[in-house]
């Protein structure tokens, strides 16, 4: 199918998002025809990402499935936050990267590698499709450094001791996507904001303090130092998609800030906000709380599998909460997700191939993905096809595995585990399929008690049979 609206199965029903920018749900239309820019926050390396982020990257994972499902070809941009991520988001403390640094005992180079590649095993354990374009803040150096001077010249930037700071009181419209109480804000403005002039003022550019020699530092026209964290979303979202996109995600604590700077930076560079759509995945918690990996315990996905999990029934568990609402964590939550899945996969394994997509049960699921990815209403639109009376069973199958094309559960490669069969268990059966081939009756009926001692039921399937563990 050749990508572009048109292109869409059924145009007359509109996608529909939650643009947090206008706070409304919008109907979604690209800026150019078939195509759609998405820009996703990635990870920043200094640690394992924990199942939380990884919440937040399932979302933005199935948003860009329903975009290709609905016959978009979608230009995917995400980032790795290698250095500049400061301990405080009011970019005070250390840089997280060098912290991290002490912690392992490696250089910070190092363990932005470690952890990238951990991040990118943990993506594909969930089935989460790798975004077109990864890039490194550490690689667009220039780039940040480019977009910091036309914001200077343009006159939104100023210098303090330790670092070029972005002069948020020049912007009228600074904080309108989080809707920040700016006069709230200056009123309780505390006397340590230090050289800044304003509260919400942020850095774009910070020096190496004097006499430190950090690991991850660069010449720039106002100094050695290092990018602020937000300047490499800015550099980055333009260099691979433009000045202005379709659609801008991350999680929901970058609402306030980083989102917020990000905006405040490109509109002070080329005058727009980025992007069209702002959404925003809700936070998984752990007794509800935000899981942070500040807080030090956080789980991993390793941690899943460690305690038996199919790391694609925490996908499951995120299908069936709508992602503009918090999640909390349990394992009973994820057990009962882990049954469903199975159940699921079981159901599908059992249909026959080469049946056709139902085009109603197909429009019925769309109405309700490109709702806002109102996913657990589209689950319950696959579980009504495997219920198994609505149409052929073949047909049931094609349409489950189309549902999965946007589900991401891996449905079509899934096997039954292979139950190792003992081979004293294996030879009594095989003795009773002859007895059976011979009509030995009660030849057979001995052997089937003895297999049944053993543990194991023999089901005959014609002149074959089928062995399965006692239940
Ligand atoms: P970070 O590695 O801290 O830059 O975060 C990576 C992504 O995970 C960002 O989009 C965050 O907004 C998001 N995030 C952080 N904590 C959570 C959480 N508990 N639940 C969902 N998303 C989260
Ligand atoms: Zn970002």
């Amino acid at each position: 199918m050749s990508p572009g609206a048109s292109a869409r199965p059924n145009p007359e029903l509109p996608v529909r998002f939650y643009d947090n920018y206008t706070r409304s749900l919008r109907e979604f239309e690209p800026l150019s025809v078939g195509r759609v820019g998405l820009y996703t926050c990635g990870p920043t390396v200094y640690d394992f990402q924990h199942v939380g982020n990884f919440r937040t990257f399932l979302f933005e994972d199935v948003l860009k499935r329903a975009l290709v499902w609905n016959g978009y070809a979608v230009h995917h941009v995400m980032n790795v936050t290698d250095v500049g991520h400061l301990v405080s988001d009011a970019d005070e403390g250390e840089d997280k990267m060098e912290r991290g640094s002490r912690r392992t005992g490696k250089s910070a180079w190092e363990i932005a590698r470690l952890y990238t590649d951990a991040f990118l095993e943990d993506m594909a354990r969930l089935n989460i499709e790798p975004p077109s374009v990864l890039c490194r803040a550490t690689d667009h150096i220039a780039e940040q450094i480019a977009f910091i001077a036309d914001i200077e010249k343009n006159g939104f930037a100023y210098r303090t001791s330790d670092g070029m700071y972005f002069d948020t009181a020049r912007q009228p419209g600074y904080g309108y996507l989080a809707r920040l109480d700016k006069a709230g804000l200056e009123a309780g403005k505390r006397v340590d904001v230090g050289e800044k002039r304003s509260p919400t003022d942020f850095a774009l550019w910070k020096f190496s303090a004097p006499g430190e020699k950090r690991q991850m530092e660069w010449p720039s026209p106002w100094g050695t130092g290092f990018p602020g964290w937000h300047i490499e979303c800015s550099a980055m979202a333009q260099k691979y998609l433009g000045d202005y996109f379709d659609i801008h995600c991350g999680g929901e604590d970058h609402i306030p800030v980083h989102h917020t700077n990000e905006i405040a930076q490109t509109e002070a560079r080329v005058g727009t906000r980025l992007a069209n759509f702002w959404m925003h995945g809700y936070f998984l918690l752990s007794n509800d709380a935000k899981m942070a990996k500040s807080a030090g315990e956080f789980l991993r996905v390793q941690a899943l599998i460690d305690r038996g999990f199919d790391p694609l029934a925490f996908r499951y568990l995120c299908l069936t909460a709508h992602y503009r609402g918090q999640l909390n964590f349990t394992w009973d939550a994820l057990a009962g997700a882990a049954t469903a899945l199975e159940r699921m996969r079981q159901g599908v394994h059992g249909l026959p191939a080469g049946g056709r997509v139902i085009a109603a049960l197909r429009d019925e699921f769309r109405m309700h993905v490109d709702d806002d990815l109102n996913m657990p209403r589209a689950l319950a639109v696959a579980w009504k096809l495997l219920r198994g009376d609505v149409a052929s069973p073949a047909d049931c199958k094609a349409t489950l595995l189309d549902f999965d094309r946007v589900l991401g559960l891996g449905l079509a490669a899934w096997q039954p585990p292979q139950t190792l069969v003992p081979e004293s268990v294996q030879a009594l059966a095989e003795q009773r399929r002859q007895a059976r081939a011979a009509r030995n009756w009660a030849e057979a009926d001995r052997l089937r008690a003895a297999l049944h001692a053993a543990g194991w039921e023999m089901e005959d399937a014609g002149d074959d049979y089928r062995l399965k563990p006692r239940g």
